[in-house]
């Protein structure tokens, strides 16, 4: 099965505000769509929005499940879709594949505590990989600071083991949380250290790396990744991966929501996925009947 995302637009309103939910202060609502997650669409775009995930069969290009809802991101919702999907196929998932935006620590517990092989990069997509290049020219990555298992700790690139700190729990999407512990190099080491201009940006507080209850998972994860009968298999989803969404929009003209409010978003998703299986099923009976026609 194959993790897909959409974002759809309400039409489109003037006028915009930071979005920094977590403070009541400073919410903004549309009020056209007050249900709606506002933020910006690919196109930079200020309006609301919902967000889709398709789960698609990797054959057939089935939808065999969707999920439209109010929120500016997919954290969350891998779970909740394969759970949904076994129910509706009455079977057992094997395997996921999914962009980088479902691979976080808590998608691969849920992974694995369903014993579900998730196929996913770490941070590997162009954002990320944009966002990952302009922090490393300013400062020396963490993936640079060794972690020693033995020691629970980090060993920077001079070499220096780095102190335990402190920890702090994290919210996360859905009322869940992950703990993150913080790592600090002494400031004694950094002030006199030659690598210092590119590490940290001020040396008497010594370079801090935070790491979060799980990392070995991503860690692991991002191995798994790097194998090249992995890349051979993960090769399947690139080539089908945006195929629902490019039929969606190019061939129905699904470019935004034609009505308010989740329930209707929600509605407008069934019937569109509706008619994508029925345009897809009958693909696949033609192909059945004719195969020497077929083009797909
Ligand atoms: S600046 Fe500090 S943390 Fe960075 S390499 Fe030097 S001693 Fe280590």
């Amino acid at each position: 099965m194959r993790m897909q995302r959409l974002f759809v637009s309400t039409p489109r309103i003037l006028g915009r505000e930071s979005d920094t939910r977590k403070d009541p202060a400073k919410i903004v609502i549309s009020l056209s769509d007050p249900e709606a997650h506002l933020g910006r669409d690919k196109l930079k775009v200020y309006r609301p929005l919902y967000t889709v995930q398709y789960m698609i069969a990797p054959k057939s290009h089935l939808i065999m499940s969707y999920c439209c809802e109010a929120a500016a991101n997919d954290t969350g919702t891998l779970a909740p879709m394969i759970d949904k999907t076994q129910r509706i196929v009455g079977g057992k998932l094997r395997t996921v594949m999914a962009d980088a935006a479902y691979c976080t620590i808590l998608d691969l517990q849920d992974c694995q505590l369903r014993q579900i092989e998730l196929l996913a990069p770490v941070q590997s997509n162009s954002f990320t990989e944009s966002k990952t290049k302009k922090r490393v020219e300013r400062q020396i990555d963490r993936n640079q600071f060794a972690w020693d298992e033995t020691e629970r700790s980090y060993h920077c690139p001079a070499g220096h083991r780095l102190d335990y700190k402190g920890q702090e729990r994290k919210q996360r999407h859905g009322g869940r949380s992950i703990i993150q512990h913080r790592y600090r190099c002494s400031p004694s080491h950094c002030q006199g250290c030659e690598l210092a201009a590119r590490c940290v940006s001020n040396p008497s507080s010594g370079r801090t790396i935070k790491r979060l209850e799980g990392q070995e998972l991503i860690d692991g994860q991002r191995e798994t990744m790097n194998d090249e009968q992995v890349k051979e298999r993960y090769q399947l989803r690139g080539q089908t991966v945006e195929r629902g969404f490019a039929d969606a929009k190019g061939n129905r003209g699904f470019n935004r929501f034609h009505r308010r409010g989740l329930r209707r978003a929600r509605a407008e998703m069934g019937l569109l996925v509706l008619a994508q299986n029925i345009q897809i099923l009958d693909r696949l009976e033609r192909d059945d009947v004719k195969p020497e026609q077929s083009n797909t």
